[in-house]
């Protein structure tokens, strides 16, 4: 969308396609050839390469609190916090009042909630770079936060850099579907007369951080299923509904163009089984001078431990290597739009 967010004449329209993600389509009497456009777009333009000397950590967030309300050790709330404290803004993923997932900025400590918690839903970056963008020029701190195509996608738009400006991105095993999103929250209204308030993809109540479970908070009850049982989990882990481009990501890479990557620290107990106490651990990687900044600023706070870059790889595929493609993805979009959800479950969930 760094396409849609460039265009002085605002001549480009996103649609949804039939597998529900967003592409960008330009109206042709609008459109005055000006080729910004393809010149911001991080696809096209591959951004060159990172030589930055990477550090690698497992992390805990010493608040133990903070720590189970985040998916994974706690990180990016602790950035978030900094960010805030010296006046600036937090670009990030959030559920709007449909449960949709978008981008949105905060300003303060108490809606940094918001973006607490993996969604696997690909999120709307509407018009947030356009936004980011403004609070730069104000010369406001800036952190943005997302997938990494997302964070290339902003500094592609932005076009050079700004000494106010931190990424933060995340180790990505691909976006699932807005559509499939919004078809099985049809289905959990019919299942059970209404949709959820809330959900938790990442719950660490039930059965801790490896065996974590999906919280559903709807008016008058609460479900947990464990990630393996549950039906939006098992469709996003088959990768049969991800966008295209996750099967082929030119974004997953050892040195990202982000200041700092957090993820889970899948395999920890291979490397020092003393960290995992079950509530989250961390793989942090510093991929700038700025990142090493971010991460000082927030050492007090955490727990760390230093690892080697190759500790991260061996045990989370998606560091740097796209998802194999499932060979059923078009038989399940065509069957998103023609079968009930139940007939969908019988046919694709084992
Ligand atoms: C779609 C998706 C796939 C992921 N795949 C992996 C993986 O394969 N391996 C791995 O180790 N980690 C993966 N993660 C990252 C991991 O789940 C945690 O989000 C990350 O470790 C941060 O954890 P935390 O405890 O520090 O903070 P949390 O509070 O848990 O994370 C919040 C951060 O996640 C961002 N975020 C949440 N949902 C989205 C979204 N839909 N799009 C963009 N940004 C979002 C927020 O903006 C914020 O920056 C994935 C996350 C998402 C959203």
């Amino acid at each position: 969308m760094s396409c849609m967010n460039i265009c002085p004449r605002n001549a480009i329209n996103i649609c949804e396609d039939n597998t529900g993600f967003k592409y960008p389509k330009i109206n042709k009497e609008l459109c005055i050839n000006c080729g910004l456009c393809k010149k911001v777009c991080p696809v096209v333009n591959k951004m060159e390469e990172n030589t930055y000397n990477l550090k690698a950590f497992a992390c805990k967030n010493k608040n133990i609190e903070n720590r189970l309300k985040s998916s994974s050790g706690g990180i990016f709330i602790l950035l978030a916090k900094y960010i805030i404290k010296n006046g600036g803004v937090v670009f990030g993923a959030r559920f709007n009042e449909k449960l949709e997932v978008v981008h949105d900025y905060i300003e303060t400590e108490e809606d940094i909630n918001l973006f607490m918690g993996s969604k696997y839903v690909q999120s709307n970056i509407n018009n947030t770079y356009k936004k980011a963008k403004k609070f730069l020029l104000e010369n406001k701190l800036v952190l943005f936060t997302g997938t990494p195509c997302q964070i290339e996608g902003l500094l592609k738009f932005l076009g050079k850099d700004y000494e106010n400006l931190y990424t933060q991105d995340i180790i990505c095993h691909g976006v699932p579907s807005p559509k499939l999103w919004r078809k099985y929250l049809e289905f959990l209204k019919q299942e059970n007369g209404e949709v959820p308030i809330t959900v938790n993809f990442r719950d660490k109540k039930t059965a801790g951080w490896n065996n974590y479970h999906v919280n559903y908070i709807y008016k008058n009850k609460e479900e947990n299923v464990y990630h393996n049982n549950d039906i939006y989990m098992n469709l996003f882990l088959e990768n049969i509904a991800l966008r295209n481009s996750c099967y082929n990501c030119q974004f997953k890479k050892t040195v990202r163009k982000s200041d700092i990557t957090i993820a889970d620290f899948w395999g920890i107990d291979n490397i020092n089984p003393n960290i995992n106490d079950e509530k989250g651990v961390s793989a942090v990687l510093i991929n700038s001078k700025k990142g090493e900044k971010l991460f000082e600023n927030i050492k007090n706070e955490i727990e760390y431990y230093n690892v080697k870059v190759t500790d991260i790889e061996k045990y989370n595929p998606c560091f740097n290597h796209s998802t194999s493609y499932n060979k059923k993805r078009e038989d399940f979009f065509y069957d998103l739009d023609n079968l009930t959800f139940n007939e969908l479950i019988e046919r694709y969930i084992k």
